[in-house]
Order: structure tokens, then sequence, then C-alpha cells
């Protein structure tokens, strides 16, 4: 049943032998786990995922939360899985023991995310915005602050959101008008409209906490006058009763897909006792929330991949089964139809997805793997740096590129994949959402070129390098993939010499120039990026291969070593139109003027 929206043996092979996460175990703060421990708890997941998540899938999406009478009324389910989720550990599953959690790795906790997505991505929201909204308190909250909300929350009694974006505040944070007056007496008076907040209101909990974002009176413009705030839906009083603390949701968006979670309209201070509890210190609140805010962002990208998995491995199950046509070699019109499986254009529409779908995941563990080793390791600023860099690419590739291979899942069905019978049509309506929220591509581009490919003179751009380097000389030791780890070596030479030239446009001043093809550097960062992870899961499944190995695992290698080869014949060539594109030094898009857009 698992294999209706995963592949176990892929996570596996991605876990323990590309990757050997099981490695961080020597390090204190890991050490109680062993590859029996993380095993156990992916199994579970697994579980939790196939009985109680995938079997209301569809009807999370035909039957969306209701706006009645001032609150959000949401799928029973929602209620049954906060309270499983928060009896089983799962909303805290990554915190430390201090705060009642397992002290897994991040790359175990993003495999749960990626099992709990795959299986149900709306309904994995109201655990996952908890999760984080949770973290924000557990690493910038008071005492005071996390005895009063982390309890309820890990368990699963009351949701967590964040609460950023405003009507004239989405990208540009700096803009955000919500306001927080200082009483004196411990708490902040909140004013203000939020929008889009997913899970902002839910009949399924006995509280919403927002992590939200406002700005203290007096406080500077821009993202220097920005604070964090707790602000619950209901506060407790000085007697320990909970009462109602002036924050209405006042409606709610009907949206494309992602159905099973609201987004909603939230309304603070309209009686003027709203209370806000500052986070931290005050002006810190962007800066607090971009830490969440990585998190999320791998999570998006985490997201987008297990969407797309579950589209293709639902793809693929069609295919196998339907029967349409016969081979061109066959002259009888009255033999039997062959399944769609044979036909070279659906293997391709199948390799593209698998080839998405399983380059990104590896990106996602790769890119989790350096977090944990930036907590926990000898080299913590060399992983930090590293996984810094990639954060936009691991959030943007799988969202960009998860839309085309949900798209190819659809075509794969025919007719039938644009029908409600199936869920091809759900998946990919499901996956629109992951180019938009936590920050669009074109905000994430900007993020790369403009911040990350320099920071401290661009030391993380150079050991980003230095790591496919690393990849691609393990790779010439195998003679059936030198020519592919030739074939990296010139795309990342392409790479280089692309980044150079923007460089030198940067330096003559010209940033509007700059910055305008931000997203197609940011389109070719990605297709180089995870044509390095499959020269590392090339590398892994050559090597298992020549050590010998059974029938089942064979066709595992076989299979891998196939899509590898697709990835590097049909998408790391499309680098040359991007190049041609980067390296043209006309600014079409900059002089392009708005009113020749009306005629
Ligand atoms: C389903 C859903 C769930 C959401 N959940 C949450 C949530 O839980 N909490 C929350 O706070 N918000 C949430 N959001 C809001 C989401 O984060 C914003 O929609 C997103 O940040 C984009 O902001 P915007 O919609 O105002 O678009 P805009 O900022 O208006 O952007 C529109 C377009 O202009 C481009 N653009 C904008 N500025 C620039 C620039 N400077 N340079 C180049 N291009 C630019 C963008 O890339 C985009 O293509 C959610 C949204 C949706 C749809």
């Amino acid at each position: 049943m698992a294999d209706k929206f995963l592949s176990k043996r892929n996570l596996k092979f991605l876990l323990y032998e590309v990757f050997s996460v099981d490695e961080l175990n020597k390090y204190e703060y890991f050490q109680d786990h062993s590859r029996d421990t993380f095993d156990m708890i992916i199994d579970t997941a697994i579980k939790i995922g196939t009985d109680m998540m995938y079997p209301v899938f569809q009807e999370m999406d035909t039957n969306p939360p209701q706006y009645i009478d001032g609150i959000v009324k949401t799928h029973p389910i929602v209620k049954t899985t906060m309270r499983e989720f928060g009896k089983g550990g799962w909303i805290n599953a990554n915190q430390s023991y201090e705060y009642g959690g397992q002290q897994i790795p991040t790359v175990i906790q993003n495999v749960l995310q990626f099992i709990f997505c795959a299986a149900n991505y709306s309904l994995n929201a109201y655990p996952g915005l908890t999760r984080g909204a949770a973290n924000l308190i557990v690493h910038f909250g008071s005492r005071e602050q996390k005895d009063q909300y982390l309890e309820k929350m890990f368990s699963g009694y009351w949701q967590g959101t964040m609460a950023l974006t405003e009507p004239d505040a989405g990208s540009s944070l700096a803009d955000i008008r919500t306001s927080a007056e200082d009483t004196g007496l411990g708490y902040y008076k909140i004013k203000g409209t939020k929008i889009f907040i997913s899970a902002g209101d839910t009949d399924a909990v006995d509280n919403t906490i927002h992590m939200m974002l406002a700005r203290i009176k007096g406080a500077p413009a821009g993202v220097k006058g920005i604070s964090l705030f707790i602000v619950p839906k209901y506060r407790s009083n000085k007697n320990g009763e909970f009462e109602f603390n002036d924050l209405t949701c006042t409606g709610m968006e009907h949206k494309l897909g992602y159905k099973g979670s609201p987004i909603c309209q939230l309304a603070m201070g309209e009686n003027g006792d709203c209370h806000g509890y500052l986070v931290g210190d005050p002006n810190k609140g962007l800066s607090y929330m971009f830490h969440m805010m990585n998190e999320k962002r791998v999570a998006v990208g985490i997201g987008a991949t297990a969407k797309a998995t579950a589209a293709y491995y639902a793809a693929l199950e069609y295919a196998q089964q339907r029967l349409q046509g016969r081979k061109i070699t066959e002259n009888d019109p009255l033999s039997a139809q062959i399944p769609i499986t044979e036909h070279a254009d659906v293997k391709r529409m199948l390799l593209f997805q698998r080839a998405i779908c399983e380059g990104a995941l590896s990106l996602a563990v790769q890119a989790a793997k350096y977090l944990d080793l930036a907590t926990v390791g000898e080299e913590s600023e060399k992983y930090d740096l590293i996984s810094d860099l990639l954060i936009p690419i691991v959030k943007t590739y799988p969202s960009e590129m998860g839309i085309l291979s949900a798209s190819a899942a659809i075509q794969c069905l025919g007719g039938y994949g644009f029908c409600r019978d199936f869920p091809v049509e759900q998946y990919y309506r499901d996956i629109r959402i992951d180019t938009l929220h936590e920050g669009t591509t074109g905000i994430q581009a900007k993020d790369l070129l403009g911040r990350k490919v320099t920071m401290k003179g661009g030391k993380a751009y150079q050991l980003v390098i230095e790591e496919v380097s690393k990849t691609i000389g393990q790779a010439q030791a195998i003679p059936d993939l030198k020519a592919y780890a030739e074939k990296l070596t010139e795309a990342l030479d392409a790479f280089k010499e692309v980044t150079g030239f923007l460089l030198e446009i940067k330096q003559r001043g010209d940033l509007e120039k700059f910055e305008a093809d931000a997203a197609i550097y940011l389109e070719m960062a990605g297709v180089v990026v995870v044509a390095w992870q499959w020269l590392l899961q090339a590398t892994t499944a050559a090597r298992a291969l020549a050590s010998g190995v059974n029938e089942s695992d064979s066709n595992f290698y076989h299979g891998k070593l196939y899509t590898f080869q697709y990835y590097y014949k049909y998408e790391l060539p499309k680098i040359e139109g991007l190049v041609a594109v980067l390296k043209n030094s006309d600014a079409i898009t900059v002089e392009m003027k708005t009113e020749l857009f009306l005629d």
C-alpha cells in the first residue's frame, strides 16, 4: 500500500546507501539513535500515512473547510490527526529531550515530512505548521512562554500558525502595517489585518497560536522595525481562565488546490483588546522568522517532491494496467493491445517524472544532512554556508519542476488524467501552491543570485562547487560513469562562467539588469545541482551492482541507472538554452515599458 504514493526502497537507498545518515549517530546529540530506530520511525510513519492520511486525501479535497458563523469547520480527521500526532510525539520528534522530543536528525524529520505529505499534503499542514510555530518559541521564547504554550502545541490541542502576510505586504514584508503598542503590563495591543494564514482558524483544536509579525509603535521603517509576537485566539487571564483575545477570522479564500487546509483572513484588535506577547527582542522579528522560514522553505521543497512522487506512482499504476495500441512492428490488427508502458513515449514521461522526483528527493536529503552537520559537526560553519546557499534551490526545483512532473502524470492517463476519478488532477492542483508560498520563485531567485552567491565573499558558492567536484572525482573512477562525470564538469564550468558574467554586470553597478534574469539563473542552478545528485546516486548504484546483488536489488539499481541516464540525456542539455539566455547582453525585460503591454 505504501507503494501507492512513495517507494520505501528508494528512501532507504538515499538514507543509508547514498548519504549514510546513520553516521550522524556518532555525535553525542544523536547517540541514542541507530539505523533500527530510524527504520522503526519511518515504518510507523508510512503506516500512519497509509492507514489514516491517504484514505481521506481525496475526501478532504471534495469537502474543504467551511467558514460558518465566524468559525472554520474542518474535516473531522483533522482533530483525530492532531491528537494522534500529539500522542505519538510526531509534532516534537525533532526537538531535544528537554522539550519532550526524540532528538531525531533533521534528515529523518524531513523524510517523515515527505511521507506525510505524499500521503495527504493538506492534512499534514496542521501538525506541520504547529511544529514550525512551536519551534520559534523553543528558539526565541522566554521560559514562561515555553511553559505556557509548548505542551499544548506539541500534544496537538493547540494549532500553531505563521502570520506574516497582509493585503499590502506579501513578498515585501518590509511593508507590514500590523501595529503593536506597549501597554507596560507585559503585553502589547495588536491592531491590524492578516491574510492567507494557513490553518488560521479551525474547530479541530481548543486554541490557535499565531506567530505574528507586527511593528511596535515608533519602530524604524522597513525590515529593521519588525517584531515577533505570540498572538493567541484565546488568552489566559489572571485566574488562568481562557478568554477571547479579540482576534477574529473574518473569512477564508477559495483555492485551486491544497483545499483541505484553510487560508484565513484575520482581524486583530477590532475592539481594541487584542493582546500580543513579544518574543525575544524588539525589532528582531524578521530574523527570528527567517530561522523558521529556512526550515519551512526546505519543507515546501519536500512537500512538492512528495506530491509529484505520489502523482508519479498513480500514473505508473494506471499505465501498467491500461491496454492501448500495438507495437509499430506488429502488423496484425486483431492482436492483443499492449500496456501503454510498452510505448517509448509513455516510458519517456515516466522517466521524466522519476528523474525529477528522485533527483529532488536526493537533494532534499542531502541538504538536510548538511543542516544536521551544521548543528552537531566539527565543521558547522562550512555546512551552514552550504545549506544556506542550497535552500532556494531545494525549495524551487521541486516546486517548479514538480508542476511539470504532475502534468506528465496527467498525460500518462490520457483523458482520465483530467477527470476526478483518478488522483493525478488533484496532485496537479495541490502542487501549484509551492512556487508561491514561503517566498515566490522570483523571491528565491533574488535570494540566490543577489545574496547567497556573494555572501561571505562567495565562500558558500565555492564550497558548493567543491562538493560537486568531489562527486565528479569519485564518479571518474568508475569506467561506465566517466563520460557522465565529464558532462557534469562541463555543466559546472558553464555555471561558473555564467555566474562570473552576471557578477561583472553587478560590479558595473547595473543592478536591475544583474537581477533581471535571476529566475533563469535559479533554474540553471537547479538543473546542475540535481545532475550532481544523480551522479551521486549513479555512483552508489554502480558500486552496489559491481559488488554483486540479488535480482530485486539488481532491478532497483538498473532502474536507477536508466533514470540517471535519462536525466543526463534529456534534462541536463537544457542548460545550453539557459546559458544562451543568461549571457545575452540585451536587457529586454528591464527596458520593456508597462504602457507597451497595454496596446
Ligand atoms: C495557499 C496559501 C497559503 C499561504 N499560507 C501563508 C501562511 O501560512 N502565512 C503567511 O503569512 N502567508 C501565507 N501565504 C501567503 C504567501 O506567502 C504569499 O502569497 C507570498 O509570499 C506572495 O505574496 P503575494 O501573494 O502578496 O504576491 P506578491 O508579493 O504581490 O507577488 C506577485 C508577483 O510579483 C513578484 N514580485 C513581488 N515582488 C517582487 C520583487 N521585489 N522582485 C521581483 N518580483 C517580485 C512575485 O514573485 C510574484 O510573482 C499563503 C498563500 C497561499 C496562496
